[in-house]
């Protein structure tokens, strides 16, 4: 068995997993996929092979896999009978904030660990999810080379002015910035550009990250100059369950007129709103297309027309745009959506090839369209894989 590389991306309640093999004829080959979820209440581990076989499917009494620490260890477990008793060489995790100062990939240590746990208030929801793997493996397995990639980091080069509110200094001095999200998506497709669209690798690209969580970003000559999402990910589009852009209004009048405690608040802005708060019907984009109900049509309408009003404003912060890339859940399975957006961007110089968007692309704009339209599907985890890979090999330099 070859050396191996484990990424995770550990949530509240689960923790999915991705194996790839180091050193074959493709540099990074997926081996294994799986998740372990209901972490504390339902304890269940299913995993697959490369060509979707399943490996496992195991259910635990909840007592039994109580935390992150006993679930992770039913992965590791689980590895180790997969590949031949020999865990992964390095794992890449995850994580979700690297604050002002982390803006690359960073090797995992103690001391590391302490640094980021301030920054836990900024993202309270997945930060403490991501963290604990990271604990224990550096516990458990210290000899393991640890990675943290992060989803703030492609974007830490925004000019100044992308990087702030309207707000006195000292908040912006104690982190409340606009940091955005989904970078590691971002960097993945941009990544791909020179192979799929060589004009926009050198070019001003808006990357529309569309699955359960949303956002767009402004990419110019392969840089990150402005995202929709800000301090936290619920800023910028409206998604699944999130509402977006929203005006800080309505926070104090739900407080003040409406006596909601401020974890009701939390609670309704990541679970209640957005696809889902506006239908009534679902958070799902495939529920809603299938829908006949008027209020299934306005979500959609609405999302569709807050990405074009959207994407119109990063068009504004890059001085033009050449081309749109499609990716994510949404992104990249859902035609209809995609079509509905290039026609509201009409304006901007795009016009969609229907066939080619049906066909799911990867070029979905016309021949004579004065911009290009893409579908590019998108790997968090392979980036990852890819900067822990990395990182092994400058330590593997380093040692020489
Ligand atoms: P995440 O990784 O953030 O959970 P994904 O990128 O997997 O999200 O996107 C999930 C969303 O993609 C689903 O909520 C669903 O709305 C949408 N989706 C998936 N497949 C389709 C499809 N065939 N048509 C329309 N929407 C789809």
């Amino acid at each position: 068995m070859t050396d191996t590389i484990l990424v995770l991306n550990a949530g509240s309640s689960s923790i999915k997993f991705k194996v790839f093999a180091l050193g074959g004829s493709v540099r990074l080959q997926r081996v294994i996929t799986g998740q372990i979820e209901g972490i504390g209440v339902a304890p269940r581990l299913r995993a697959h092979g490369a060509d979707g076989a399943a490996l496992i499917d195991q259910a635990w009494p909840a007592t039994e896999v109580a935390e992150t620490q006993a679930a992770l260890r039913r992965v590791v477990d689980f590895l180790r009978a997969q590949l031949g008793g020999r865990l992964p060489v390095a794992v890449g995790h995850r994580v979700v904030h690297g604050g002002t100062r982390y803006s690359e990939p960073t090797v995992l240590t103690e001391a590391v660990v302490r640094d980021l746990e301030p920054l836990i208030p900024l993202a309270p929801l997945h930060l403490p999810s991501n963290l604990a793997p990271i604990r224990v493996l550096l516990a458990m397995q210290p000899q393991i080379l640890q990675v943290a990639c992060f989803d703030t980091a492609f974007h830490r080069g925004h000019p100044e002015l992308a990087d702030r509110y309207a707000l006195p200094e000292s908040l912006y001095d104690e982190g409340v910035r606009r940091y955005g999200f989904h970078g590691l998506s971002y960097d993945y497709i941009t990544s791909r550009l020179p192979d799929v669209a060589p004009a926009l690798a050198i070019g001003k690209v808006i990357i529309a990250h569309l699955g359960s969580g949303a956002s767009l970003c402004a990419v110019k000559g392969g840089r990150s100059i402005e995202s929709t999402m800000g301090f936290t990910a619920l800023d910028g589009l409206p998604m699944g369950t999130r509402p977006g852009q929203l005006d800080a209004g309505v926070v104090l009048y739900l407080l003040k007129q409406k006596g909601m405690s401020a974890d009701e608040i939390e609670h309704l802005f990541y679970h209640d709103c957005g696809l889902k708060g506006l239908s009534g019907i679902s958070n799902d984009v495939r529920v809603l297309i299938e829908s006949t109900e008027p209020a299934a049509k306005l979500a959609l309408d609405y999302f569709v027309y807050r990405i074009a009003l959207l994407a119109g404003s990063l068009a504004a912060a890059m001085n033009g745009v050449d081309g749109i890339v499609f990716t994510a859940g949404i992104g990249e399975n859902a035609p209809t959506i995609r079509e509905a957006v290039i026609k509201r961007m009409g304006w901007l110089g795009f016009e969609i090839d229907a066939k080619a968007n049906r066909g799911g692309g990867p070029q979905i704009s016309s021949a004579r369209s004065p911009h290009v339209a893409y579908v590019i599907p998108t790997d968090e985890e392979l980036m990852i894989a890819r900067y822990t890979s990395d990182a092994l090999g400058e330590g593997a330099r380093k040692r020489a």
